[in-house]
């Protein structure tokens, strides 16, 4: 029994120390070694499942926003509805590049607690509260066996893992703690097998005992491929406590709703361990679910299809659809070696002047907010290709930013504007794309925000951050609400710059930047986050192979 006391006051410790200062290893390892020459540990063990601490009034676990609870998925408020808490952002927590550790060490016992030694400093995930936008570092993985703590619809998982993070500026002590269920299936969990073999095969080898923490080296633990769910698009947000005394109320919780696999042989490991670490652990280690009393919130993300995480170096890696392509966009214009004419000079004509007016738009509320609009058939802009007028007519409007796609002499602005335009001719499924670019300015672009607005005041009302074809009404006159002043542009040929990639793209890159401010570049970056739980900030793809592709410059 003093064993599994000590080892009780060890976890409320480290919960309770380890958002302080830098978060780094030496600081929670610091935090430990206070706490275990402190008077009055905490006392508390599994024999109730936590009753007898509410019973009690240990620490805080009396109080009314306590964890774990059970989910009831019929009673959710949408994650929108939450006025003072986002959504969690998981940046590049969610990206398959992000190994959060590569040597640890795991309390071999009860709840086989990860701490991790280094953890990545940049792209770290976020939340909103309260306006501002708060970093979360990863702190460390434990795991709840034989019975998950939260239930989903009443029914309990047979195992549940909290990866426990604090605030990266070390300012405050609030934590976000994200919860993932497993179930029974005929499939083992990689990690989970490596975590066991290796924290097992440390004590075989170098005398550590159960019970104890056990250095375990070369266990990276990467939370997309490791921890969180397969879909991770589908959570549970709520205000609530650490569900191990001091019980306090300062965590963000997040469940996913689906869960990964393990198998029984699994579980009987966590068993074994936890019965060597104390002689009379019981087998469980959950809290018991405890009163709801406040608002939970349902978060549903969209997935994409493809991502930004590698900026589409994977696409073309991967071969998927036509993006290994030799005549691929975006590409960089080097203006000291243009070929005047040599795409057969092709001109805007009458676009740059056309006032197309569109009132029936609908807008993508995610990544590139794509505004797609039905254009009338008549007065359209032509484009001269291989001598001949082509009639082209604008299909719709998309953004990259934080990072444009084409670059000018290797110089990035910070946002381009695609205008995609599709041939009139019969058969022809040849694109045009008209490239705008924007700086930075003083002046806030008018069309920007008005669509900006349009969008925010859409996500209000019915719509969701990461719908699609969301109507809004939305105006759209070329002439002064996309084209720059001057008509100057470099054309040549390439391709789609997402999936499908496919090249059949005559690429109209305008030379004059427009204006915007990074206030608005602010919303691009809300509606990305809020979208897509793997999204990037920028969604631009790598700049591709010129290959010997003429690039005319048109005065
Ligand atoms: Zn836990
Ligand atoms: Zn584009």
């Amino acid at each position: 029994m003093a064993r599994l006391v000590l080892l009780g006051a060890l976890l409320g410790a480290l919960c309770a120390t380890a958002v302080q200062g830098s978060l780094d290893g030496s600081q929670v390892e610091a935090g430990l070694g206070r706490q275990l020459t402190q008077d009055k540990p905490h006392e508390y063990n599994y024999n109730r499942h936590g009753i007898d601490w509410r019973d009690e009034g240990l620490d805080n676990c009396a109080g009314s926003m306590q964890s774990p609870i059970n989910i009831d998925m019929a009673t959710l408020n949408r994650g929108e509805e939450r006025s003072d808490v986002s959504g969690l952002y998981l940046n590049g927590l969610a990206s398959p590049a992000y190994d959060v550790a590569a040597d640890v060490t795991v309390n071999a016992e009860q709840d086989m607690k990860i701490t991790f030694k280094d953890v990545a400093q940049n792209n770290m995930p976020a939340i909103k509260i309260d306006g501002s936008d708060m970093l979360f570092k990863p702190v460390q993985l434990h795991f709840h066996h034989f019975l998950s703590e939260h239930a989903i619809n009443g029914a309990h998982y047979p195992l549940e893992a909290h990866l426990v993070m604090g605030d990266a500026s070390g300012n405050t002590n609030q934590l976000a703690v994200l919860g993932i269920m497993y179930q029974y299936g005929e499939q083992p969990d990689d990690f989970v097998r490596r975590l066991q073999t290796k924290t097992i095969d440390e004590i075989a080898t170098n005398g550590a005992g159960y019970g104890e923490t056990v250095n375990v080296t070369d266990l990276s633990v990467n939370i997309m491929k490791d921890v969180l769910p397969p879909t991770h698009h589908n959570y549970v947000g709520y205000d609530g406590s650490l569900t191990t005394p001091p019980c306090d109320e300062r965590v963000k919780w997040h469940v996913f709703t689906e869960p990964r696999t393990i198998t029984t042989g699994q579980l009987e490991k966590f068993l074994m361990i936890t019965k060597r670490g104390h002689t009379d652990a019981i087998v469980t280690n959950n809290r018991i679910v405890q009163p709801i009393g406040r608002p939970l919130y349902h978060y549903k993300l969209t997935p994409a299809s493809y991502n930004y995480a590698r900026k589409g170096i994977d696409w073309r890696e991967a071969g998927l659809d036509n993006c290994a392509g030799d005549r691929q966009s975006p590409i960089n214009i080097d203006t000291t070696d243009l070929q005047p004419g040599a795409v057969s000079g092709i001109s805007l004509n009458g676009l740059e002047s056309q006032s197309f007016t569109f009132t029936d738009a609908y807008v993508n509320l995610e990544q590139d907010m794509k505004v797609s609009f039905t254009a009338p058939t008549n007065n359209l802009p032509t484009v001269n290709i291989d001598g001949n007028d082509e009639s082209f007519r604008p299909i719709q409007l998309h953004f990259h930013h934080f990072s444009s796609e084409h670059t000018v002499d290797g110089m990035i602005y910070p946002l381009e504007a695609h205008l995609v335009m599709a041939s009139q001719a019969e058969n022809s499924n040849q694109l045009a794309v008209i490239a705008i670019f924007y700086q930075y300015g003083s002046e806030a672009d008018d069309f920007l925000t008005r669509l900006h607005t349009e969008a925010i005041s859409a996500q209000q009302g019915n719509a969701n951050w990461g719908d699609n074809n969301v109507p809004i009404n939305l105006p759209i006159t070329f002439a002064t609400d996309l084209m720059p002043s001057s008509t100057e542009h470099w054309a040549y040929e390439g391709s789609l710059t997402t999936p499908p990639c496919d090249e059949r793209v005559r690429w109209i890159v305008m030379k004059e930047p427009r204006t915007t401010t990074a206030e608005q570049m602010e919303t691009f970056k809300t509606a990305t986050v809020n979208a897509h739980y793997a999204a990037e900030i920028a969604n631009n793809r790598a700049i591709q192979e010129r290959n010997s592709r003429p690039i005319s410059s048109i005065p």
